[in-house]
């Protein structure tokens, strides 16, 4: 059985991470399989960004949320088309947009409702078949059609290295997801402007972050294990 930390447990987690982590770095609170008292908890403690998988999941918590003001919601999960409209409405953020497909459908209900959401392109700096993800020859292929995208702002690269890669693994695929960046904002594109790196979650955040990360994404550092 997994045993919540309690709220007070949880302010302190936050109070030392945020303390050796630099203050421009964005901490995003991944409260997935989470109750909304853990999201209530990391609030009372200033938090103010919180990472969500499941865009289901993640309406039913905002709906018991509704008093707390000021959240930026970040969708850090594989977005299926036909949860396009919810997530756009949903959050401020997504981390994963993850294939030409996904992001064509966002750009299109995106005028439709319009909201204009801040977008990381999920890429796989290394091949990684069970992930969803832009190889990188997709990525290349891809930018050109998705800098027409009017209705998102294309503001970000996410990664995720493999599961079980070794810690010089991936600080090379942090490291060239920095270099990335910088390629793809040297290419003139009208539109897509990378200014943020998502990478970095419990277990590799300090390497992350001395790759250059701007966002980072923690789940078990701050709550615990996540229940079943
Ligand atoms: C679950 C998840 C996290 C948080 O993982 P922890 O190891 O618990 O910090 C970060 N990013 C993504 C995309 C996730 O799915």
């Amino acid at each position: 059985m997994t045993v919540s930390p309690s709220p007070g447990h949880i302010q302190e987690r936050i109070t030392s991470v945020k303390a050796a982590i630099p203050s421009q770095v964005r901490l995003i609170a991944v409260t997935k399989k989470q109750p909304s008292s853990c999201i209530r908890a990391a609030y009372e403690a200033n938090i103010r960004d919180f990472g969500e998988s499941q865009v289901q999941e993640a309406i039913a918590k905002q709906a018991e949320l509704v008093d707390l003001k000021g959240i930026t919601w970040h969708l850090i999960g594989h977005l299926q088309s036909n949860k396009a409209r919810k997530a756009l409405l949903h959050f401020d953020w997504i981390h994963s947009v993850d294939s030409l497909k996904i992001a064509a459908r966002l750009n299109e209900i995106a005028a439709d409702v319009q909201r204009s959401p801040y977008c990381c392109l999920q890429v796989k700096m290394v091949p990684d078949p069970p992930k969803y993800g832009f190889s990188l020859d997709d990525l290349w292929a891809s930018l050109p059609q998705l800098d027409q995208m009017q209705h998102l702002k294309i503001a970000g690269l996410m990664t995720i290295p493999p599961r079980e890669s070794s810690i010089e693994e991936i600080k090379y695929i942090f490291q060239h997801a920095q270099i990335l960046a910088h390629q793809i904002n040297t290419e003139g594109f009208n539109r897509i402007r990378i200014n943020e790196l998502s990478l970095g979650m419990s277990s590799d955040y300090q390497v992350a972050i001395a790759s250059g990360s701007t966002m980072i994404r923690l789940g078990t550092t701050l709550f615990g294990d996540r229940p079943a």
